[in-house]
């Protein structure tokens, strides 16, 4: 099927509260028009030279997600053109998104990402290493960035019920930080989970945010 088939078919299919972050990583910009054109606008990126030249290139009203490992020393570049920076996985990552926020005079909204899967080369924050960070830091002291939910990326496995458990762990310390260190932060809404070969199973988990690259535009 086509690119906008495609879209339209995974559209049609989500539930109101999911939202839908389309994959470009790798794809030329006239491929990326045609979602674009069947009125995509949320497009993620998972390298920062990528997603600025693709930026410049392709239509202002575009919301560009950074969905991958962040550099701190790329932070300033991507500043200028990110809608949302889904991939914290350090506390000094946050520091220096709120340093470069703060010189463009913007406010940045980032999820925290969690690592959730069993192969030990994908990133983020374990469960315990964040408690740590909210019991030693006050992040909300950072001003410049906003921390609207989480992010995590199960294992690549065709084994569903560990990618369900996997899912599972992230839903629940999403609703604990919810129901308490996030309680009065009402723009902490979003659990990002759910790619390709696994949203089904993360929108029943949960999920209010998927990312769909191969599903889409087929395998890069
Ligand atoms: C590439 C990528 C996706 C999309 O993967 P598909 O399997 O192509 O849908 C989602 N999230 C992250 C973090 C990625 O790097």
């Amino acid at each position: 099927m086509s690119v906008t088939g495609n879209l339209n078919q995974i559209k049609s299919l989500l539930p109101d509260n999911v939202k839908l972050v389309v994959v470009t990583k790798t794809h030329p910009t006239e491929i990326i028009m045609e979602a674009y054109k069947a009125g995509q606008r949320h497009f993620g990126e998972n390298k920062v030279q990528e997603l600025t030249n693709k930026a410049l290139q392709l239509p202002a009203d575009i919301k560009w997600h950074m969905i991958g490992h962040l550099q701190t020393n790329k932070v300033k570049h991507v500043i200028p053109f990110v809608s949302l920076i889904q991939g914290v996985d350090s506390y000094r990552l946050l520091q220096v998104i709120n340093k470069e926020a703060e010189k463009c005079r913007l406010v940045v909204d980032c999820l925290l990402q969690i690592h959730i899967a069993t192969e030990s080369t994908k990133f983020g924050f374990t469960v315990t290493e964040l408690t740590d960070l909210l019991n030693n830091e006050n992040i909300f002291a950072l001003t410049h960035v906003r921390i609207c939910g989480l992010m995590g990326m199960a294992s690549f496995s065709d084994d569903y019920n560990q990618v369900r458990s996997e899912f599972k762990v992230l839903k629940k310390l999403f609703d604990w930080l919810k129901d308490n260190q996030f309680k009065d932060q009402f723009h902490f809404n979003i659990l990002s989970m759910g790619m390709s070969g696994d949203y089904n199973i993360a929108i029943e988990e949960g999920s209010t945010l998927i990312r769909i690259g191969s599903a889409i535009f087929g395998e890069r």
